[in-house]
């Protein structure tokens, strides 16, 4: 993925408000990047122009080679389907579905069959430690397990990239580990791009690398450092 001097301005009325301020930024794949910053920043602005929800007010955004600003809202739509993926802090799961149906939504979209998507649902689940509660509705389980349904959801079609958005922002510390390690080895097990946008530098240490963003610029980037794979 690559930026090129992106800006993003709101106007409301006369007022401007200048959310990303000529930003070139660029993320290879299999790479875990987190953007990090102050609420206001810029960072969520940043991540939906990345994912291709919102269009740059100017400049350039490259994904696999491809244009995202240029393309329309239809093959915009059906390249998010096909490349991305997304987990919220507030998880966003429907609330009269079960576990299981939440998470085979994204296939329902893409026209598999009710049969396969259930058993990758159930596998994905699974996986993510949630085998016993696949029939759960959202209202039943925990907000830790909620957030490992959207985790299964955003990662069951195999995405190239999945953006996170705050994805611990309403958990506690003990639970905020636990999920970040299994977004982080999901994506490692299968070389997918993760971006996290986060203002909590204890999400950071996670990534291969930080971007600092305040007040619409990239402040710094910096890589983080491992020993022997273990995050110091
Ligand atoms: P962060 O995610 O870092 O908290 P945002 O990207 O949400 O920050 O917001 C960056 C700036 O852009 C803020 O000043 C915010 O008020 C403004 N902003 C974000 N979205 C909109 C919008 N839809 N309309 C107007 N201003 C917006
Ligand atoms: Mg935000």
């Amino acid at each position: 993925m690559k930026l090129t001097d992106v800006s993003k301005i709101y106007r409301i009325g006369t007022e401007k408000v200048v959310a990303l301020d000529n930003i070139s930024l660029e993320i290879p794949k299999g790479e875990i990047c987190c953007i990090l910053g102050t609420s206001g920043s810029g960072k969520s602005t940043l991540l939906n122009l990345m994912a291709g929800l919102e269009r740059p007010t100017k400049g350039n955004i490259k994904i696999k080679g491809k244009n995202i600003e240029r393309m329309s809202e239809n093959s915009l739509a059906r390249f998010r389907q096909k490349h991305v993926g997304f987990v919220f802090q507030s998880y966003n799961l429907l609330p009269a579905l079960t576990a299981l149906e939440n998470v085979s939504l994204p296939l329902v979209f893409r026209g598999v069959s009710k049969k396969v998507r259930n058993q990758k649902a159930k596998r994905i689940l699974e996986q993510v430690g949630l085998g016993t509660h696949i029939k759960h509705k959202p209202n039943q389980m925990s907000g830790g397990q909620q957030q490992r349904v959207g985790i299964a959801r955003a990662f069951i079609g195999n995405p190239e990239i999945v953006f996170a958005d705050e994805p611990t922002g309403n958990l506690d510390s003990k639970t905020t580990v636990e999920i970040m390690n299994l977004i982080t080895n999901l994506a490692r097990e299968n070389n997918q791009t993760l971006i996290i946008v986060t203002h909590d530098i204890n999400i950071a240490k996670y990534a291969d690398r930080i971007v600092y963003i305040l007040d619409g610029n990239i402040e710094k980037i910096e890589k983080t450092v491992k020993v022997e794979g273990e995050i110091i």
